[in-house]
């Protein structure tokens, strides 16, 4: 039986040799090459990259990973990303063909294979940043799970947030109308508001490149705030941003005037680099002091926290290294009694992401809001999103597998930044 057997397979093969039809043979391989292709339920150990693709638009980058279960993550970066592009295809080209299911260790994997090709800062962060909301996001959907669960579960089932009332986009606006927007701010439910302060065309500065405020300046800047005081009372909190513009002595004097008006924050009176500067001030004066949305990774932040330069920090998540250095970023200041409360300028996918993380640690603030999102069509066109984005000052965590919104990628291209491959 069994030499019989052999010999009618030996016959059928050189019978197949023989065959003017050698093309069948390609035909076979091209089915099975079919077959695997195709998208289909398997088990998340089975769970592969198999193309990674971005798109710049609404003034961020978002980073989509597909798979051979038809899933995809998303993720975004903002600020530091311009000339990305090839960044993310040579990134994305080690991913093919990998379970995305560790992002911790591919987080790690790209950061140290860069340590000395710029993986400590900027550019190279941002899209780090972007990678890695994508992957905790086909994390959550391949798992069923939501991401704070997989950071390991949640303090609150909703994080609070506070309007960014872009009074900015106003020239030299007048007392009247800080307390204007305040008021339209608290009335649509906000319990916590932020206004700027720098002002390059105050008419009272002396000097362009010089910010040493004059003490028409820094009477201006009081008169603002406190007119928003005045209309909102006690109980509301005001932050007031100065964008790291002026010098140290400016600093000092703006943290002090302010006192009075117990601010809940004043962001970077001066650059934050200078961490000396930075602890003078904090340690000088009862107004918190806060900054950090450009720092990077969690180094970024070790010497303000061990010196006690900073009251409050504000990592952007989109920026400083993603959703696990985030989390990472908040443990450490945890550790140093400090608030964590995060910088956003995103989308509401990016506000989305680090509402998960903002869930997942004890020490969690107050995450910000810009009010352009509530008003301007295009941040809901952007995204797929069946609830309100915000309740009441509240951004209530998505329960849904991933980060729980979506790209809506027609919407996207719309404001699709020109000239740069749309998810191509
Ligand atoms: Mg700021």
């Amino acid at each position: 039986m069994k030499n019989s057997r052999r010999s009618f397979i030996t016959k059928a093969a050189v019978a197949a040799a023989m065959t003017p039809f050698a093309s069948l043979s390609t035909f076979g391989q091209g089915l099975t090459e079919a077959i695997d292709k195709t998208p289909k339920p398997s088990p998340p150990s089975d769970l592969k990259i198999t193309d990674v693709r971005c798109a710049y638009s609404g003034g961020g980058l978002f980073v989509k990973i597909s798979t051979n279960q038809d899933i995809v993550g998303y993720g975004e970066a903002v600020d530091a990303i311009g000339g990305t592009y090839y960044l993310v295809q040579r990134l994305g080209r080690q991913l093919n063909g990998r379970s995305p299911l560790s992002p911790n260790v591919i987080f790690e994997q790209f950061r140290k294979q860069a340590f000395f090709g710029g993986a400590q800062s900027g550019m190279y962060v941002a899209v780090l940043s972007a990678f890695d909301a994508a992957l905790w996001d086909l994390c959550g959907k391949a798992l069923g799970l939501p991401i704070y669960q997989l950071l390991g579960g949640k303090f609150r089932d909703k994080v609070r947030v506070y309007c960014d009332t872009q009074l900015y986009s106003v020239r030299n606006p007048k007392p009247e109308e800080y307390a204007k927007v305040a008021r339209a701010a608290i009335d649509r439910g906000y319990t916590a508001i932020k206004f700027d302060i720098d002002e390059a065309n105050d008419p009272n500065k002396f000097d362009r490149w010089n910010w040493t405020a004059s003490n028409a300046e820094i009477e201006r800047m009081y008169n603002s705030i406190a007119a928003a005081r005045k209309e909102v009372g006690p109980h509301i909190d005001i932050c007031v941003d100065m964008h790291g513009r002026y010098d140290a002595p400016t600093g000092r004097k703006v943290a002090k005037v302010m006192e009075p008006l117990n601010l809940m924050w004043l962001e970077e009176p001066v650059p934050a680099d200078n961490v000396d500067v930075y602890k003078t001030i904090t340690q000088e004066t009862s107004t918190p002091i806060c900054g950090g949305e450009n720092f990077y990774l969690t180094y970024g932040y070790t010497r303000l926290l061990s010196e006690a330069a900073i009251d409050i920090i504000m990592p952007d998540l989109q920026k400083c290294g993603g959703l696990g250095e985030g989390q990472r970023i908040a443990n450490i200041a945890n550790a140093y009694y400090t608030p964590f409360s995060p910088h956003m300028v995103g989308s509401f996918l990016g506000a989305m992401a680090t509402a998960h993380v903002c869930a997942s640690v004890p020490n969690f603030h107050i995450l910000e809001w810009q009010s352009a999102s509530d008003t301007e069509p295009k941040w809901k066109d952007i995204v797929k999103y069946d609830k309100p984005f915000i309740e009441k000052g509240f951004l209530v965590v998505s329960d849904k597998p991933g980060i729980g919104v979506e790209i809506n990628e027609e919407g996207l291209k719309k404001y699709a930044t020109p000239n740069v491959p749309f998810f191509e």
